[in-house]
């Protein structure tokens, strides 16, 4: 297949006819601060993070000073760039008392020159809001808020290990809709052991009827040495199968769209004007600065993350020294594959370069049943809605048959998943 026809096969098949315009992806840099203290580990939780029962004040105000001290370092060592964006997360950054919260983002607006209008994001957790705190949070700058809900359903907070129950929940998010911030996000999890189409479609239903502008729902994935790990391998829950969670997700995109948010990301939702400014910075490859336990950054074309051991951070800061645990520089390959697999996320997909455009041609050539899930409008490659149900099958596949490896030998591909047909 030429990459004439795979144009018109695109625009024949994959290309969605009312894709809402991307919003401007500013160029300049944006900062993630990580606060690794939660009120309590979720039992699906795989971040870096301490239950803050374990955290006496001493460790957690050598943790702020640990922090400060990276933000003044980077300050000497950095070149001067513009920031437009920082967003503070976890961990359950809404732990730590509002005033130390409200410093922190003077210390950073004021080091790093944020600009009137910068995106500034907390993380909040339910139950550690009140209408104070958030008031505190909006007189330091704060101008969105993303609250971590994950259901309104009390058997499946439970099984997730959330500290609060549906009944203040409702509360908090009230308190969350109504204290004026100039937007907010509700984040929600699908797919959990025992969730049905109806209490998914009641957890929406509850979330949405505040109006949040943007929505995060992300599919739960059992990761790492947590507890969902491991009751699953002991066989006490099972995970629901291919079919109950494409139910879910159709039941999520349907009930968002009824709300005025549309999927500009696959697991994001917003209100056109709402979308989360900070991580389009991530996804369309502009770079930023991540302070704090580990935390992942990207400057300077290396990207490194920092130790993820609370002592290891604290005793390298108090030596002056960044607590940088590993750092890559990619090569230009290696960084366009990136761009590619974290572009293709977006409805608004990736960019071809001529050469990738026939070199797709040529997979589409030999799997046509694939043009269900990709779609190729002038030059841009993007993911059908299909296609974003198995983003993460379909991006692999695509970077592998740009890469080296694939431009060199026979094509190999590898077997689709079972929905994927
Ligand atoms: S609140 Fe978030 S970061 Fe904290 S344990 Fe739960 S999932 Fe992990």
């Amino acid at each position: 297949m030429s990459t004439l026809s795979l144009r018109a096969e695109g625009r024949r098949l994959g290309v969605r006819p009312r894709t809402p315009q991307k919003p401007p992806v500013s160029r300049a840099r944006g900062i993630y601060i990580h606060i690794p203290f939660c009120l309590r580990r979720c039992s699906y939780c795989d971040f870096a993070s301490y239950p803050c029962v374990r955290i006496s004040d001493r460790l957690l105000d050598a943790y702020l000073a640990a922090l400060r001290k990276e933000i003044q370092l980077y300050r000497l060592s950095l070149s001067p760039s513009r920031y437009d964006t920082l967003f503070i997360g976890g961990g359950t950054p809404t732990t730590l008392p509002p005033g130390e919260l409200a410093r922190l983002i003077e210390l950073v607006a004021r080091i790093f020159n944020l600009p009137a209008g910068a995106e500034i994001t907390v993380e909040a957790n339910p139950d550690t809001i009140s209408r104070e705190y958030l008031a505190t949070l909006r007189r330091a700058g704060v101008n969105r808020i993303s609250m971590g809900v994950q259901s309104t359903d009390d058997r499946e907070l439970a099984f997730l290990h959330r500290t609060y129950r549906r009944r203040g929940l409702l509360e908090k998010l009230s308190l969350v809709a109504e204290a004026g911030f100039e937007s907010f996000n509700f984040d929600l999890i699908y797919g959990i052991p025992g969730q049905t189409p109806a209490s998914w479609g009641r957890s929406l239903r509850e979330v949405l009827s505040f109006h949040p502008p943007h929505l995060s729902a992300y599919q739960l994935t059992p990761e790492g040495r947590t507890p969902l790990v491991r009751w699953i391998s002991k066989g006490w829950v099972e995970m629901p199968d291919d079919s109950q969670v494409a139910e879910l997700t159709g039941i999520l995109i349907a009930k968002a769209e009824s709300f005025g948010l549309y999927r500009y990301e696959v697991s994001n939702f917003a209100r056109p004007g709402h979308e989360c400014r900070h991580n389009l910075k991530y996804w369309f490859g502009v770079e930023y600065l991540a302070l704090g336990l580990g935390a992942y950054g990207h400057l300077d074309g290396i990207r490194y993350r920092n130790t993820t051991s609370l002592r290891d951070y604290v005793e390298c800061l108090s030596r002056n020294r960044l607590p940088v645990a590993w750092m890559e520089q990619a090569d230009t390959e290696r960084r366009r594959l990136e761009e590619l697999a974290v572009g293709l996320r977006t409805i608004w997909g990736v960019r071809m370069r001529p050469a990738e455009e026939s070199k797709l041609a040529e997979l589409l050539g030999l799997h046509p049943e694939l043009i269900r899930y990709l779609a190729l409008a002038e030059g841009k490659l993007s993911m059908t809605s299909q296609g974003l149900e198995h983003l993460d099958y379909l991006a692999s596949l695509v970077t592998f048959e740009l890469s080296r490896a694939g431009r060199q030998g026979e094509i190999e591909v590898r077997k689709p998943p079972s929905a994927v047909e």
